[in-house]
């Protein structure tokens, strides 16, 4: 289907998200190509010459959302690992079956994981651990044909560990040192800015343990040679702490700073164990958090100090990350849990309002991936990536104020239309992109077949 060149939504509930977090109540939003070209209040005309018009009678238009951090292969892993502690659920479940997948597993996992989070309002996100028996060509392909907005980091390591003594990776999940490093390059080479920066691809060095000092240098200067971002899980499990306290001497992101790896073009998963110091640190490097609270609560990582980073000046971005901890990439849902963790953890009801927790998956998760001019807001000028979310129902009715229903009260089934660049991927909660049939119906065949493979006992 040829995309029309403009295309009017008109009588929205527009959640713009601009600086001045303006809601326009019946306004129309005019998209030109890839971008929005004009933002009207209700009685500001309308223009003629839209090609296609769309109503969103009835709806909010928000940003696309960004997810700041998840593993597209592990949605094939759902309902596979539950109610085991980080170190158990990587070495009893996720490590044997993810050092099992073949790359059409990989390609698969990408486009459920693409599925779920176009059908519940994400527009962009950054898919973490691309190990290469995953193919990164397959995934990179999928992005393409799905239509989202994604970064796709390689999987750097020279280690087989990870944390605590006995943590040793699968032999599937292994890479050499000189191979990851020269896939990756060849990975940015190839796919890096393509289909207009719809796909870029980042650096990710295994978490502490997977890599040797050397080469996590080695990677901060591959960073700055190749013009690409860097992401990495750090300071997740108390185990972290110990681990970096007994081998380097410093704390988890004091060791980040030591090897030049803590900076603006830097984004660390969960961040949960944080000395005062460290919160500090944070925001003076300007690198980026993404805070991934489901996953922090159900694999009792604990819960990270993230009132206290953003009052430090730190940005910090959400996370749903991967199916086994979530379980579901559902970045609505994620803003409530983010949300009111923090209440409880504090006991305090007045800190992480609702729309801190929507500038978490909007405005800062754009920041995070470097991309804070172009997406994030409903802005003239930045890219068409909009999301309606259908209000006519019984749990979204009535409403005063549209943010406190969209992170405490909606679900990711209520997003009705997603678009990025301009371009339709799901109307009427019909995805256009992905032939949900088809892979759904391949996923739970996939998966069968994967846990026999692997002789993991799910
Ligand atoms: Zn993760």
């Amino acid at each position: 289907m040829a995309k029309p060149s403009s295309i009017l939504v008109e009588d929205a509930i527009i959640v713009t998200m601009d600086p001045r977090r303006r809601v326009i109540e019946g306004g129309s939003i005019l998209v030109e190509g890839d971008r929005i070209a004009e933002i009207r209040a209700p009685g500001g005309g309308r223009p003629e010459k839209a090609e296609q018009r769309i109503s969103a009678k009835g709806m909010a238009v928000i940003p696309g959302l960004v997810d700041t951090h998840l593993h597209l292969a592990q949605s094939l892993l759902r309902g596979c690992a539950d109610d085991l502690s980080l170190v158990e659920w990587l070495r009893q479940r996720v490590w044997p079956l993810q050092g099992c997948f073949t790359e059409e597993d990989g390609r698969v996992s990408a486009e459920l994981s693409m599925l779920e989070m176009i059908r519940s309002g994400t527009t962009s996100f950054v898919g973490v651990d691309v190990v290469s028996r995953y193919g990164f060509d397959g995934i990179a392909r999928s992005v393409v044909m799905a239509g989202m907005r994604a970064a796709l980091a390689k999987t750097i390591m020279d280690s087989p560990g990870y944390g605590r003594k006995g943590s040793i990776m699968p032999v599937g999940l292994v890479e050499e040192k000189e191979a990851c490093v020269r896939e990756a390059k060849s990975m940015v080479r190839k796919w890096n800015g393509i289909r207009g920066g719809l796909v870029r691809t980042w650096l990710a060095p295994r978490s502490l343990g997977g890599c040797s000092r050397e080469l996590y240098e080695e990677v901060a200067d591959l960073a700055s040679e190749q013009k690409t971002r860097v992401t990495m899980h750090l300071a997740e499990v108390k185990e972290d702490v110990r681990y970096a306290k007994q081998n380097f001497g410093v704390t988890p992101f004091e060791f980040i700073e030591k090897v030049g790896l803590a900076g603006p073009g830097s984004l660390f998963a969960h961040m949960v164990w944080l000395t005062e110091r460290d919160v500090r640190r944070v925001a003076d490097t300007k690198a980026n958090v993404a805070h991934c609270p489901s996953s922090n609560l159900k694999l009792a990582s604990g819960i990270p100090k993230v009132p206290e980073l953003l009052e430090a000046g730190a940005n910090v971005g959400l996370g749903c990350d991967g199916a086994p901890c979530n379980n579901s990439y559902d970045m609505i849902r994620e803003m409530k849990i983010a949300a009111v963790i923090q209440k409880g953890r504090l006991l305090d009801p007045l800190t992480m309002p609702a729309s801190t927790a929507l500038e978490m998956a909007t405005v800062r998760g754009a920041e995070a991936m470097g991309m804070g001019s172009e997406i994030g807001s409903i802005e003239v000028g930045k890219k068409a990536d909009l999301v309606f979310i259908d209000l006519k129902k019984p749990h979204l009715t009535p409403f005063r104020k549209i943010v406190s229903n969209i992170v405490y009260s909606a679900m990711g089934s209520d997003v009705d239309t997603v678009m990025v660049d301009g371009r339709l991927l799901l109307r009427h909660g019909s995805a256009l992109t992905l032939d949900e049939e088809r892979i759904v119906g391949e996923a739970q065949q996939r998966q069968d077949e994967l846990i026999s493979r692997s002789g993991v006992k799910a």
